[in-house]
C-alpha cells in the first residue's frame, strides 16, 4: 500500500477552482479535498477520489465551506506619502475642483506628501493598507509607482513595495508608473520629462530589479499616445511587459495602443472605441475594470462590457487603490460594483478577481486557479457558494486565509 503525504490538506470544502478546464462558470468540485506539496497545489478532487491512505501534516477542515483560489488585486496605487481625506471632506461640503487645485489638493499632493516621505513610512502605511486587501482573502497584489515622478522617490516607492512583500505574506508584484503625469517643475515640458523617464528612471529601476512591468497614463491630461510609445519602446528594451491606463476619460486610441504592444493589461476604459475593444482581442490583452473610480467620480461614462464579452477579452477587476480617486481596500467591494455599476455577471467578476487577474499580471498557470502545479494560495471563505463573494457588500468572509502552503491567517 502506497501511502501520500502532504504538506497541508484542506478537506470538506466545496471547491470553486476557477479552472478552465473544468465544468460550469466557477469550475465547481463539492465535497472536496485539496492536497499541497511544497508550497503548491498537489491534488484537487472530490474526496471520494482522493489517493487511498492519503494524510497530512496538517489538515484544514472547511466543514462544507467554499473554497477559492486566493484573490489577486492586479492594480493598485498603494504606496503613496499622507492622504486626501480632507480634500474629500471639501469635495462634498461644496468646493469647485477650482478651489481644490488652488488649494493644491490633487495628485500634486499626493506628489508632494509622497516625495517627504521616508521609505520607512512609505512602508508602514502601505502595509496597513495591504493588511486590509489580506483579511479580504487577496493573495497577490500588484503595486505601482508613479506619486514620485522623480528617480530618487520612484526608486523608493518601488523598494516599499517589493518591502510589502517581507512585512506580510503577500505576493507583491511591483509596475513602475513614472509616467503617471507630468510633475510641476515639467509643466509646458512634457517631453523632457518622457526623456527622464526612459534615459533614466527605467534603466535604472529595471537595473535594480525593482520593477515586474512598466505603466503610464494614457490621457489629454497626462501623456498622448507618442509619448507613452517611448516609454514602452524603453520598457521593451529593458525587457520589462507593459500595462496601460487607457482611455479613462476621452477615447484617446489607449486599448489600440496597448495591444499593439502586446501589453498585458489595458486599464479603466470607460471610453475605449469598438475598434479598441477589437485591438484587446486580436493582442489577448486583459481589460481590467475598476469601478472604484467610477464609483468615486460619480463618472457617467463606462467601460464597453458587452463588447468586451462578444469579442472574447479577458476581463478583470481591481480595487485601483489609491488615495484620491478610488479609495477602496476590498476587492470584493470591487468585484459587487463591477457587477452592479459596470453590468458584469458574478461567475466573470469572480473570474476576474482570480484567473484573470493573474493572468494581468502575467501570472498565469502560478496562481488565480485551484490546480495541479499552482501556488498553494487558497480562502476557506464563510459562505457556501461563489456567487456570495460577490453577493455582499464588504463584512469579513475570509475565514481562513492560505499563502504558499502556509496558513497565514485564521478566524
Ligand atoms: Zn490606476
Amino acid at each position: 500500500v502506497t501511502t501520500t503525504t502532504w504538506d497541508l490538506l484542506v478537506v470538506n470544502a466545496a471547491v470553486a477552482t476557477m479552472d478552465p478546464a473544468r465544468p460550469g462558470p466557477y469550475g465547481l468540485v463539492s465535497d472536496a479535498a485539496v492536497g499541497v506539496t511544497d508550497a503548491r497545489i498537489a491534488w484537487v478532487g472530490p474526496m471520494a477520489e482522493a489517493p487511498r491512505g492519503a494524510g497530512a501534516a496538517r489538515i484544514v477542515d472547511a466543514a462544507g465551506a467554499l473554497v477559492t483560489p486566493g484573490l489577486v488585486d492586479c492594480h493598485t496605487h498603494l504606496v503613496f506619502g499622507g492622504d486626501r481625506v480632507a480634500e474629500f471632506e471639501a469635495r462634498l461640503s461644496g468646493a469647485s475642483y477650482e478651489e481644490l487645485a488652488r488649494r493644491g489638493g490633487g495628485i500634486a499632493s499626493t506628489v508632494a506628501a509622497t516625495r517627504a516621505a521616508g521609505e520607512d513610512d512609505l512602508l508602514r502605511a502601505a502595509t496597513r493598507r495591504a493588511e486590509q486587501l489580506l483579511g479580504d482573502g487577496v493573495t497577490t497584489v500588484e503595486i505601482k509607482s508613479g506619486y514620485g515622478l522623480d528617480l530618487e522617490t520612484e526608486v523608493r516607492m518601488l523598494a516599499a513595495a517589493r518591502r510589502v512583500g517581507d512585512e506580510l505574506p503577500l505576493r507583491i508584484c511591483t509596475t513602475f508608473l513614472g509616467a503617471h503625469t507630468v510633475p510641476g517643475e515639467y509643466r509646458g515640458r512634457p517631453d523632457a520629462y518622457v526623456d527622464l523617464v526612459c534615459n533614466d528612471m527605467l534603466p535604472a529601476v529595471a537595473g535594480a530589479g525593482l520593477a515586474d512591468a512598466v505603466d503610464a497614463f494614457c490621457e489629454r491630461i497626462a501623456f498622448s499616445v507618442e509619448q507613452v510609445r517611448r516609454v514602452f519602446d524603453a520598457a521593451r528594451r529593458h525587457g520589462l511587459p507593459v500595462k496601460l491606463h487607457a482611455d479613462q476619460l476621452s477615447d484617446g486610441g489607449g486599448a489600440a495602443l496597448a495591444a499593439s504592444f502586446g501589453a498585458q493589461s489595458a486599464d479603466h476604459l470607460e471610453h475605449t472605441s469598438p475598434a479598441g475593444v477589437r485591438a484587446l482581442a486580436d493582442a489577448g490583452t486583459v481589460a481590467v475594470l475598476l469601478p472604484g473610480a467610477t464609483h468615486t467620480l460619480g463618472e457617467r461614462a463606462r467601460p464597453p462590457v458587452a463588447a468586451l464579452r462578444a469579442a472574447g477579452v479577458p476581463i478583470a477587476v481591481s480595487t485601483d487603490a489609491n488615495p484620491g480617486t478610488s479609495p477602496l481596500l476590498s476587492i470584493r467591494i470591487a468585484a459587487n460594483l463591477a457587477c452592479t455599476l459596470l453590468g458584469l455577471t458574478p461567475a466573470e467578476a469572480l473570474a476576474g478577481i482570480t484567473r484573470t487577474a493573474a493572468r494581468a499580471l502575467g501570472l498565469t498557470g502560478r496562481t488565480g486557479v485551484v490546480a495541479p502545479g499552482e501556488a498553494a494560495d487558497l480562502v476557506v471563505w464563510d459562505a457556501g457558494q461563489p456567487a456570495e463573494l460577490v453577493y455582499w457588500i464588504g463584512g469579513r468572509l475570509a475565514s481562513t486565509v492560505i499563502v504558499a502552503g502556509d496558513v497565514v491567517r485564521s478566524a
